[in-house]
């Protein structure tokens, strides 16, 4: 029986996401549901325990739970790895074991079962790639050696015989604290035997590690509502003095709906008709910044958030220039973004079409959201 485990209890600081890096999403997947599948796919392994810390483990458990894993145990983290990793292991039914970084979601079904196989013939497997920069020793600031051949840079997994590293972990004495297991298994049982990792199996660690990552999509939107009297006029949220207003179910706000069908666009989540029926008496002459409210969380929900937006409100009548400040500034609130980066533009249609016979103002908008 073959048993994983996927460090994932670290906080993650380096990176600077204000949350666990293994909640950081990609490819519609968070990077906890990359590593796991990854390790999934490897039919040998019969049981994945996944460490993390006590914060987090609400998240891990609804994630897990939700996506119906088999035989994936969360395992309370320790303050340090080496805790972390000496907890998992008491826990082990397999006789051997491979532990893994978590953050390294890019790991491979063929490096998994290289590593199975070194462990198999040779008692361990340590997936290393052979380092193509030249290392530097260094003593107060100066270098004092360098070195490339036959250095390697140490990536996981690395695999043991569950028995060997449960005895070596055993030995750890009080205050030592290790990066990694092949050092442990290296200092109380044997030489570890090394196995090909891939430069792609890289740890995601640093801000431009995510950066990357980051997935961008665009939304359109467009809107148009008919101008009458007896209404008032909203725009993003700001009331405009105009002899007439804009006619619709909710107050009409012609520019925050075309924001919102954009960014519904882009993440795929339908339309503002969709979500909020014009037959629902709910809407009737609701806020429309109460529904931006409401897309922005399923925006947030589908793994994305806001990177800018730019409208253009067509309007032959009021002159809206003036209020374009106020209304940037108060959406850029609503939407949790800087005023930079929200842009609006107003135009009159030269006494053309609908919008020049001051029928009607309508809006076109563009978004970019990204994953978060
Ligand atoms: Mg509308």
């Amino acid at each position: 029986m073959i048993s994983a485990i996927l460090v994932c209890a670290g906080s993650g600081t380096r990176a600077k996401l204000n949350k666990n890096k293994m909640l950081f999403t990609y490819d519609g997947k968070t990077v906890l549901e990359h590593v796991i599948d990854a390790f999934t796919e490897v039919k040998d392994i019969d049981e994945i325990l996944v460490t993390v810390s006590r914060e987090d483990q609400l998240e891990f458990g609804e994630i897990i739970y939700l996506k119906n894993y088999e035989n994936v145990h969360l395992i309370e983290g320790g303050k340090t790895r080496t805790e972390s990793v000496k907890n998992a292991l008491s826990k082990v039914k397999g006789d051997i074991v491979l532990i893994h970084d978590g953050a390294r979601p890019f790991v491979s079904k063929e490096i998994i079962e290289r590593c199975i196989y070194s462990v198999n013939y040779y008692g361990s497997g340590i997936t290393c790639i052979p380092s193509t920069d030249t290392l530097g020793a260094t003593e107060n600031d100066r270098i004092i050696s360098t070195h490339r051949d036959g250095y390697y840079k140490i990536q996981t997994p690395q695999g043991f015989k569950t028995k060997d590293i449960v005895e070596a972990y055993s030995k750890i004495e009080e205050g030592e604290v290790y990066t990694d297991d092949s050092a442990v298994f290296a200092k109380y049982i044997e030489k570890p035997r090394i196995v090909l990792g891939e430069e792609k199996n890289k740890k995601l660690t640093h801000p431009e590690d995510f950066d990357n990552l980051s997935q961008f999509r665009v939304g359109t939107g467009f809107d148009l509502h008919r101008l009458v009297e007896g209404r008032k006029l909203i725009l993003g949220g700001i009331e405009i003095p105009h002899t007439k207003g804009l006619l619709g179910h909710s107050d009409a706000d012609v520019l925050t709906h075309a924001i919102m069908d954009a960014l519904l666009s882009a993440c795929s989540l339908r339309d503002i008709g969709y979500h909020f029926p014009d037959t629902d008496p709910e809407y009737k002459g609701i806020s429309s910044i109460k529904l931006l409210e409401k897309v922005l969380d399923l925006v947030n929900l589908s793994g994305y958030q806001v990177g800018n937006i730019s409208a253009c409100i067509m309007a032959e009548k009021p002159k809206l220039m003036s209020f374009i400040p106020k209304i940037s500034t108060y959406l850029a609130e609503v939407i949790h973004i800087n005023q930079k980066d929200i842009g609006i533009t107003c135009t009159t249609l030269e006494g053309l079409g609908i919008v020049g016979r001051e029928e009607g103002i309508a809006v076109r908008c563009s978004v970019l959201v990204k994953s978060k």
